[in-house]
């Protein structure tokens, strides 16, 4: 199952030149664009970004929650985040907007060996990296299939770098979680596939590229071709350059990036409003926000 369709050859010089040439042409640093990401299969397009721009700023975090501290206090211009954290933000009135998806599909459920199927989860522990993300709801429409709900399992909230030794620990039965923390569990046999997100939900979001209002209201020659550049930095990830990027920003094992790159894709990044749309009606039916950002204002 290879989830890379068709891809296009093409050379970013143009983009790039374009990104550079705006703005001052002072690169000592001071005017970088900082993306801040997290080291997952799920930020390789802003990874291939920073590889292809010099114009990029990559800042690493170690959890979403410094990450998202990070963006909303205008620390960095933008982040590629899991979409519904930066939602939840905005609906508590931080100005960021989102300009691109981070990925489509690339999200599996995950169990222990001894779960066969979705019913043997209730009264189980589950792991999810944060209420405010797809994981949540995909874990809900895996139950919803079998006549169950988010009540039927003990939810917990984990790091993903927690989540494999957790499982492999007894300590949850499973996890839906950011790349490639869920391969890691099926490359060491201690765990196996339930669902794949399009299984559950077909062309789903998790991830976006969201920038800051106040940088985009500055720059906004440097925020289109930002946003060019950016989807075709995800254009240029066919499997073999995905592999490489990811191999030198994830610090993972060729096995685990083997077993996950082939369930994710970074073609055609655009947020189309019926999408969005959906999103918006899984948030509220998941309860996780009453009141999510409408697309004229989120999606810019
Ligand atoms: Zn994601």
């Amino acid at each position: 199952m290879n989830k890379f369709r068709k891809f296009t050859t093409f050379s970013t010089a143009l983009i790039i030149s374009a990104l550079s040439g705006c703005g001052n042409n002072n690169n000592s640093g001071n005017d970088k664009i900082k993306i801040a990401y997290l080291p997952i299969t799920h930020s390789l397009a802003v990874c291939e970004l920073a590889e292809e721009s010099k114009d990029i700023e990559l800042v690493k975090y170690g959890s979403w929650t410094e990450l998202m501290d990070a963006l909303n206090t205008g620390r960095v211009d933008g982040a590629s985040v899991l979409i519904e954290l930066a939602m939840k933000s905005k609906e508590q009135g931080v100005n960021i907007s989102a300009v691109a998806l981070g990925h489509k599909d690339g999200n599996v459920i995950i169990t222990s060996n001894e779960i066969e199927n979705i019913t043997d989860l209730k009264g189980k522990t589950f792991a999810i990296p944060h209420r405010q993300s797809s994981h949540n709801i995909l874990l809900n429409e895996a139950l919803s299939g079998a006549g169950m709900t988010i009540d039927d399992v003990n939810i917990t909230e984990l790091s993903p770098t927690e989540m494999p030794s957790a499982l492999a620990a007894g300590q949850i039965d499973g996890y839906c979680v950011a790349e490639p923390f869920g391969a890691k569990a099926v490359s060491m046999g201690i765990g196996k596939v339930l669902y794949s997100s399009e299984e559950l939900w077909e062309d789903s979001f998790c991830c976006g590229l969201v920038l800051t209002d106040n940088f985009m209201e500055k720059n906004p020659e440097k925020t289109e071709n930002l946003i060019s550049a950016y989807k075709q930095a995800g254009a240029n990830l066919n499997p073999e350059k995905a592999k490489e990027t990811a191999k030198k920003y994830l610090n993972q094992d060729d096995d685990v990036l083997d077993i996950s790159l082939q369930w994710i894709s970074y073609n055609n990044l655009d947020i189309t409003k019926e999408s969005y749309d959906t999103l918006t009606e899984k948030v509220i039916k998941y309860n996780l926000s009453e009141n999510p950002p409408s697309y004229e204002d989120f999606v810019k």
